[in-house]
């Protein structure tokens, strides 16, 4: 069967490689935006739904093709929600996956509170040309440990420990985080309001 293309409306590369697993069985290829015409992406906001339908709708309005995109982020209690939504940025532009987990850690030594709560989110929006958006949601509750554990995935994954188990993220064995995750839920919900056009 012709697999249809969709292109991931995301530079970061640990998505980029979940998108593609959680997506495996279904007639789709993947790809990446590298080697495309270039896409105008909007600012992003303050609201995962709205950032997410916006990076997919502007490659599905710039390129003509199927589009998804997530928007999402790491919520902690006792920091009010922050990161949240400025997730990739938390600690400014400067800094990288490793750069944000310490300054996270630090946040909440300062804080004091014995509150290591937190929860991912994830909002997915697949846009097709001439079509409705589907857009589907995620959450993975869990806590925060004190020292970054394991070499797996990306992001936050070193720091976060999903309720009902001991391993961080990074530290899960394959397969394990998609099944758990907040994009891994977000995607269930989401290929279910596809298979009824797409049949696998
Ligand atoms: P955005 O959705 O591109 O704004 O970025 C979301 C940010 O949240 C990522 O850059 C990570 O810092 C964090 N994040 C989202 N999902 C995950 C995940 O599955 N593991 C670890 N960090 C994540």
């Amino acid at each position: 069967m012709a697999r249809r293309a969709l292109v991931a409306a995301t530079a970061n590369s640990g998505k980029l490689e979940e998108f593609r697993t959680l997506l495996a069985d279904l007639p789709l290829r993947v790809i990446s935006l590298d080697g495309l015409d270039p896409v105008r992406f909007p600012e992003e906001g303050l609201d995962y739904a709205a950032n997410a339908l916006a990076k997919a709708q502007a490659v599905a309005d710039q390129l003509g093709e199927w589009a998804v995109a997530d928007d999402s982020g790491l919520e902690v209690s006792a920091l009010g929600g922050a990161p949240g939504p400025l997730s990739a940025r938390y600690g400014g532009v400067g800094l990288d996956d490793a750069g944000r987990v310490g300054h996270l850690l630090s946040a909440l030594e300062e804080q004091g509170k014995r509150d290591r709560n937190a929860r991912f989110v994830c909002f997915v929006s697949l846009v097709r040309p001439g079509s409705d958006p589907l857009t589907a949601y995620g959450e993975c509750l869990g806590r925060i440990v004190t020292q970054p554990r394991g070499g797996a995935g990306f992001g936050y994954d070193p720091i976060f420990i999903p309720e009902g188990f001991e391993a961080t993220m990074a530290e899960l064995p394959p397969g394990e985080k998609d099944r758990i995750s907040h994009r891994g839920r977000a995607f269930a919900r989401l290929r279910e309001a596809l298979s009824v056009e797409l049949p696998v």
